[in-house]
């Protein structure tokens, strides 16, 4: 187990040992925003017949004619198929079968129509104006999608185009909250002398939500050895993913690594140069992940961001960290050396703050900040217009 990591060590190991979950079938309701884990053919040519894109008259271009006689009419969703004679035209709208025999389109804003004849105007046409040939979206067979494909709304449209209802995705993690700690006490009842209430799993409940993930259980436990193992059994039972609150130092009565052990999680890291959050721990059984996590709030809020946020992302093969990017530091600062710090900041587009109260029991100022300003392990001076690093929160 390695201990008293960087923040980069500690992103290298998470990304190592967490691996994309194994690929399951949905329906495409339930695969938007989820990773293609097949590549996907298109199985007929779309458009599956020549369709008109305007409402106008279909007909043969010929070469120095300008009226044709009009008969009859096709609207989207006629079946009728038959064939135009040359010299014939027929009224059309958008999304209507071109007939067999007719290869123009003319828009309605462009024609004269007499006594039932169709006069062209002065104005040259091209054969195939205003129609959508066959397969012209995409060929049968042709490759409509790639494995790794993020799919968006537009490629569950195009799937859903191609009659495609279910695909192979990577999907979302099963998680289980964990949060342990003899003072936590639920919301509801009357806060005893000593007893906290317990926030964390609200906190890490919802953003997990925020990424859509709802296949969530929730697990509490005392300060006590054997209970923390039965659950965080049970805990790796159910889910891909265990996020665990607490009990990660070193006092009499931190128990997560005991358990870890009596699970058989291997510990891969524990504690990480950075603050808030020094004291997380990270282990693996098998495919499963957990993180036990300071039971500081702020320290939960930001290791959730800055590391389970991206194990989720590899679980779900695609990439899913806060978003990075330099903003101008509003006023000077010091730190002192040896600790990478993520700050409670708001960015208002090109300064940066800092928040009043950075301690990690304290979300208030969490609750109003719009990201993380990250002043890096070794640098202890920061001056006013010094352009430093933000992520942004979601
Ligand atoms: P620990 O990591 O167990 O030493 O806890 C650190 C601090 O976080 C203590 O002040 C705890 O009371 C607090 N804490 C632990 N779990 C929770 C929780 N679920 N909700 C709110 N605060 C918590
Ligand atoms: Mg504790």
């Amino acid at each position: 187990m390695k201990t008293m990591i960087s923040v980069s060590e500690a992103m290298h190991f998470i990304n190592e040992h967490i691996m994309p979950l194994h690929p399951v079938a949905l329906s495409l309701q339930e695969a938007a925003g989820l990773t293609l884990a097949e590549d996907i053919l298109s199985p007929y040519d779309i458009p599956a017949y020549p369709q008109s894109s305007m409402d106008g008259y279909a007909f043969a271009l010929e070469e120095g004619r300008s009226t044709y006689e009009l008969e009859g009419e096709m609207a989207a969703g006629n079946q009728q198929q038959f064939t135009l004679m040359p010299g014939k035209a027929i009224r059309i709208f958008t999304g209507a079968a071109v007939p067999n025999g007719a290869d123009t389109v003319l828009v309605q804003e462009k024609v004269k129509v007499e006594n039932g004849v169709l006069h062209l105007p002065e104005t040259p046409l091209q054969k195939g104006d205003n129609v959508r040939p066959i397969g012209s979206e995409i060929q049968r067979g042709a490759h409509a999608l790639s494995k790794g494909d993020r799919l968006q709304p537009a490629s569950i449209g195009f799937l859903a185009g191609m009659g495609i209802d279910t695909v192979k995705v990577f999907p979302r993690p099963r998680v289980s909250i964990f949060v342990t700690g003899n003072e936590l006490q639920a919301l509801g009842q009357p806060l005893g002398y000593g007893q906290v209430y317990d926030s964390n799993s609200y906190t890490l409940r919802a953003c997990l939500e925020q990424c859509q993930i709802h296949q969530i259980a929730l697990l509490q436990a005392g300060d006590d050895p054997d209970q923390l193992q039965v659950l965080l059994a049970k805990a790796l039972e159910d889910a891909d993913l265990v996020l665990m609150t607490g009990g990660v130092s070193v006092g009499d009565y931190d128990f997560t690594m005991q358990a870890f052990e009596a699970c058989g999680v291997m510990p891969v890291f524990h504690k990480i140069r950075q603050k808030p959050g020094k004291p997380i721990l990270f282990g693996r059984k098998e495919n499963k992940a957990v993180f036990g996590l300071p039971g500081n709030p702020a320290s939960v809020l930001t290791c959730f961001y800055e590391y389970v946020l991206p194990a989720i992302g590899k679980m779900m093969h695609q990439p899913l960290s806060l978003s990075s990017k330099k903003a101008v530091l509003s006023h000077d600062h010091q730190k002192p050396a040896g600790l990478t710090h993520f700050l409670k900041a708001v960015y208002d587009g090109e300064t940066v703050s800092l928040q009043k109260g950075q301690e990690s029991y304290k979300l208030s100022s969490f609750a109003v900040a719009n990201c993380l300003a990250v002043f890096p392990e070794t640098e202890t001076q920061f001056t006013k217009g010094q352009s430093i690093e933000i992520h942004l929160l979601p």
